[in-house]
């Protein structure tokens, strides 16, 4: 049940749809907001002038008219903070400067392999300040540092259970910020990778995100959306809307049963999704080269259109699975769900098939950002804080 609000909490609330309302538009006007939100003019026009004294609104002259008085256009102020994502896997740093758009404003990538050892966080921290110092950022607008690892995150602790990947259990958040001046935070690979594209316009929707990369993971948005739910709530940042299990272990597709005593997987488990539709699975086929897979691929090649026909069944096993148990959007990412557009249509077809509800499997779609999807969604976690401050 749902605890009733105070006044206080309430005109917070309509403040923070309003503004989150006016950021999803590139330009807007108060009759706009008043009709998209079901609020009276005059509260609009009291928590306009509020975000105007705040300085979070800018004069954005004047909406064309349909008839009588041209409104007045409202903008956020886009660049009133920054906020900075770092993508840590095995080999490689990613960085990702992101604004109140939620958009790649610059990104950078290097090749530096993880060693739980001091001077790796030592370079994480000045790689970082390289970033901002050649990019101009103004430092006293960075709201903070989304840090994605692949690894299982207790985020209220900011603490690393478990990662395979990274080789680390029980690990203190702390550690990877040591030499970061920002207010820093771990998150899920998979969860950022799904935060960015939350950012882009599936706001409304619920959504689950399928992370294809050397391992198999995911993340699950609830907006709780139905057709009886009003279609304009902006009320709610994407974290908020994370299922994140009781145990901060949901969203761990990888390792669904798809074949009951299949292939082994590095769970020690047999017959996993992770066995079946890591990239792993296509890239031992080129030498460990997953581009390598799909230029192949491209050609036409014989044994590697063999092996991907193979890799699409078992994904349409567990793609399907996602669905019945979700009811919602499917959108594929990681190494794979990015080289996938040109055969989406297969696999929607494999999909198809296997579905009893549906004839039509186009509730699967591809990633949006591919290299830079999880810093990405780790700094869309930070600007979220600063807009849910509002
Ligand atoms: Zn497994």
């Amino acid at each position: 049940m749902k605890k009733s609000k105070n006044n206080s909490e309430v005109k917070k609330l309509n403040r923070n749809r309003v503004f989150r309302y006016i950021n999803s538009k590139e330009k807007t006007s108060m009759p706009e907001v008043a009709a998209a939100l079901h609020m009276s003019s005059p509260t609009v026009l009291q928590i306009v002038r509020e975000l105007n004294e705040a300085g979070v609104l800018l004069d954005a002259g004047e909406l064309e008219s349909n008839g009588g008085r041209k409104p007045k256009a409202l903008t956020t102020v886009k660049d009133i903070r920054y906020a900075l994502g770092i993508e840590i896997t095995q080999n490689h740093i990613g960085i990702v400067l992101t604004d109140l758009t939620k958009a790649v404003k610059a990104s950078a990538r290097l090749r530096e392999k993880f060693v739980f050892e001091d001077a790796y966080f030592k370079t994480l921290g000045r790689v970082l300040e390289e970033f901002v110092e050649e990019e101009q950022v103004d430092k006293d607008k960075v709201t903070g540092v989304g840090i994605s690892v692949p690894a299982i995150v207790d985020m209220p602790r900011n603490y690393i259970t478990y990662s395979r990947a990274l080789n680390l259990y029980d690990v203190a958040g702390d550690v990877f910020s040591r030499y970061i001046p920002y207010p820093c935070t771990l998150i899920n690979d998979a969860s950022a990778a799904a935060a960015s594209e939350w950012g882009l316009g599936y706001l409304k929707e619920n959504l689950v995100y399928l992370s294809l990369s050397n391992t198999v993971g995911g993340a699950i948005l609830f907006q709780n959306s139905s057709e009886y739910m009003e279609d304009d709530d902006y009320s709610t940042s994407v974290f908020e809307n994370m299922y994140i299990g009781n145990h901060w272990h949901s969203g761990e597709f990888g390792h669904l049963t798809i074949h009951p005593d299949g292939d082994t997987c590095y769970c020690g488990k047999k017959g996993c999704v992770d066995a079946y539709c890591s990239a792993l699975r296509l890239s031992k086929e080129t030498d460990g080269q997953l581009e390598q897979f799909f230029v192949e691929l491209e050609k036409e090649n014989p044994e590697i259109r063999k092996a991907w026909d193979t890799y699409l069944e078992d994904l349409s096993i567990a793609v399907d699975n996602l669905r019945m148990c979700f009811d919602c959007e499917v959108v594929l990412g990681g190494y794979v769900g990015s080289c996938m557009k040109p055969y989406i249509s297969e696999l929607r077809d494999k999909v198809a098939r296997r579905n009893i509800f549906e004839g039509a499997g186009d509730y699967i779609s591809v990633c949006t950002f591919q290299n830079e999807a999880s810093a990405l969604g780790a700094a869309v976690f930070y600007i979220e804080d600063f807009m849910n401050s509002i």
